[in-house]
């Protein structure tokens, strides 16, 4: 059984995030959503809320792919969350070069506390890949638009949260 482990913030969860999840779904059995807990970017919703809109979305994600996906909050270390979920696999996405330098640092400290779990790269479809939570809430605070950034109940749970 082939399981991943998708982590982020999920602050909250992004069409860029569920095009991730989708095209990681042709790969593994299981996707795990590792939702970080303690998170140093001072996430606006609680933890609760964030595992909540993972869960929904992903299990419409989970009925269109046929992949179980379960979400699952972790405070520890990447790699040790891999080996208690059990996954032989890291998801993650690549946007822009900024994305480059902080995950080709993760790979290398990862790898070396354990080389048997290697990290996957993944790119959202064009029209996604520009999208990243932080902005997504600045647009929503200053009373843009976000209905082409973020799913459509996400999107409702964004506008009451910052009302
Ligand atoms: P953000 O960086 O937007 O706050 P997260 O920390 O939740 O989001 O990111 C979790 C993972 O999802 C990271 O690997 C991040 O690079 C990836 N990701 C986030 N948004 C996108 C996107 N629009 N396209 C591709 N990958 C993305």
């Amino acid at each position: 059984m082939r399981i991943g482990l998708y982590p982020g913030t999920f602050d909250p969860i992004t069409l860029g995030h569920t095009d991730i999840i989708r095209r990681a779904c042709a790969l593994v059995d299981r996707l795990v959503i590792g939702v970080a807990i303690n998170t140093g970017k001072g996430p606006l919703f609680s933890l609760e809320e964030r595992v909540a809109m993972v869960e929904s979305e992903c299990a419409k994600l989970s009925a269109e792919t046929g992949t179980e996906i379960v979400a699952h909050p972790f405070q520890n270390l990447l790699i040790d969350c891999a080996h208690d979920v059990g996954a032989q696999i890291i998801i993650r996405g690549l946007r822009a070069v900024t994305d480059f330098e902080y995950e080709y640092q993760m790979v290398g400290m990862n790898r070396a506390m354990d080389d048997s779990v290697e990290t996957v790269f993944l790119m959202a479809e064009a029209r996604y890949q520009a999208i990243a939570s932080k902005l997504v809430k600045e647009i929503a605070k200053l009373g843009g638009d976000v209905s082409k950034f973020v799913p459509d109940d996400v999107r409702v749970q964004l506008l009451d949260k910052i009302k």
